[in-house]
């Protein structure tokens, strides 16, 4: 289903279901015609004759009253779609509502696809790409730090138009010195440009690299806890999911299956697998259990691995060890159940661990372990919702390309290539940046973007 822009569009934009109120938005150059045939206020006032100021009425459905409440009037451009854009308020429940979004149908305007009303917005130039790829996290946000990290988009979209402004005087200045080569018009010497250029592509390098926080905190780190039987490893997945998601028990090799979870751990999102104990079996059903755990230990950025503290290693243990050594993973040792006394020393689990922490999974909030973690994955000088941060692998991509691109010009600007050589390198790192928040992006690009929204939104 696809509308065309002159398309005035509605849906019901509070989650579906009961609820004290619903509103349904109603967007496009019909709206507020729509709006009169199915809105009736009960004083003069219509909602477009006092914009942005709810107005009481009752809302009509085949000529009948179904239900009174508030119609708001956002007319273009001030609206979150940039198009006239009405707001109907009525009481929250299933029939009511669609009823009255039936009625808006009737009246002429076309059910909107899903993320239709940000797309709206992003087209009429109210939203850079960037951002309305952060109001998609702030909806499904499961931290804290990711709803701080969306609140923040505006300074990633100003930076980024900072970033072009810059590299546009570059390319102008380079076109220059092309289209007229003896009048001499270039703003810029050849150092000049050199070291702007310089300086640009050091910027954008460090924007990149913010890519890294922003992932640990909107994408996840994909994390493994890994053990022999009875060391603790569900016990550590319960207390990090907080409830009792894996079955803990007292006996050898029952967990069997991979559960995964994206939970929050301190700034980050932990997207955990919890995994039978890696060992030899011969049961079948636990064999294969052992399998997907082997496959998430492969695909692991983060590798917990837990020992039994209270006892001494074991072969097992040291099996496992050995296996960790080449995994390109981080690696966090656990030493568990320090409860009950450790006989197990640091110095015993070798090197290649980021960090080897003494912890008890019957403990409380494992503090060490989240700051351990926010410390390898994130850069603790960034602060969220303040600052610009990448949050997508696809700005982090289209990004790199542009810096690889001005890598390309400066390279060229140093062996003293001629102006046309680094001005298509300059050109082509426009046009990435550019695509970075929309502007040269092409379609497919915004449709899987937008594909990631609900209807409503
Ligand atoms: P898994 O097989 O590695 O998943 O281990 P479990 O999480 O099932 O734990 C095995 C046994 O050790 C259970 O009886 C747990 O209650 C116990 N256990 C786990 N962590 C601790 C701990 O920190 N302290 C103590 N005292 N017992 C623990």
């Amino acid at each position: 289903m696809r509308n065309n822009p002159f398309d005035t569009i509605a849906a019901i934009s509070t989650p579906p279901g009961k609820g004290g109120v619903a509103v349904i938005r109603v967007s496009g150059p019909e709206a507020f015609l729509i709006g009169k045939r199915v809105f009736s206020p009960r004083g003069k006032a219509r909602p477009e004759d006092t914009p942005r100021m709810a107005v009481y009425g009752d809302m009509m459905a085949d000529g009948r009253v179904i239900d009174d409440g508030l119609a708001t009037a956002f007319p273009s451009p001030a609206s979150y779609t940039g198009e006239d854009t009405l707001e109907l308020s009525c009481h929250g429940g299933v029939l009511i509502t669609r009823t009255l979004l039936a009625a808006l149908f009737a009246a002429g305007a076309s059910p909107a696809a899903p993320g239709e009303f940000t797309r709206r917005a992003f087209l009429s130039g109210r939203l850079g790409l960037t951002e309305a790829e952060a109001i998609a996290d702030l909806l499904d946000a499961k931290s804290e730090a990711q709803v701080r990290l969306s609140v923040g988009r505006g300074h990633l979209a100003a930076r980024l138009a900072e970033l072009r402004a810059t590299l546009l005087a570059l390319v102008s200045s380079a076109e220059a010195v092309i289209d007229f080569p003896e009048e001499d018009l270039a703003e810029l010497s050849d150092e000049e440009l050199a070291s702007r250029l310089h300086t640009l592509c050091e910027a954008i390098s460090r924007l990149c690299d913010t890519y890294r926080t922003g992932r640990a905190v909107s994408e996840g780190i994909r994390t493994v806890i890994v053990g022999r039987p009875n060391v603790g490893k569900s016990s550590l997945y319960n207390l990090l999911v907080g409830e009792d998601a894996a079955i803990v028990t007292e006996h050898a090799g029952t967990t069997r299956d991979v559960l995964e979870r994206t939970l929050p751990l301190g700034q980050v999102l932990l997207r955990l697998a919890d995994t039978a104990g890696i060992r030899k079996t011969l049961d079948p059903v636990e064999r294969i259990g052992v399998e997907r755990a082997e496959a998430a230990l492969c695909e692991a950025e983060l590798v917990l691995a837990v020992f039994d503290g209270s006892e001494p290693l074991t072969g097992e243990d040291r099996e496992l060890l050995t296996r960790l050594r080449d995994h390109a993973a981080v690696r966090i040792a656990l030493i568990n159940k320090s409860d009950r006394g450790t006989v197990v020393s640091p110095e015993e689990l070798g090197e290649g661990f980021a960090a080897i922490l003494t912890v008890s999974a019957q403990g409380g909030e494992p503090r060490e372990l989240t700051e351990a973690v926010e410390a390898l994955f994130t850069d603790g000088t960034l602060v969220l919702g303040e600052e610009a941060i990448l949050s997508s692998a696809r700005q982090h991509a289209t990004l790199s390309r542009t810096r690889d691109a001005l890598l390309r010009a400066e390279a060229a600007l140093a062996a003293g290539a001629p102006a046309d050589m680094y001005l298509y390198d300059l050109t082509e790192a426009l046009s990435a940046l550019g695509e970075v928040d929309g502007r040269t992006v092409n379609e497919e690009v915004v449709s899987e973007i937008f594909s990631r929204f609900c209807v409503g939104k």
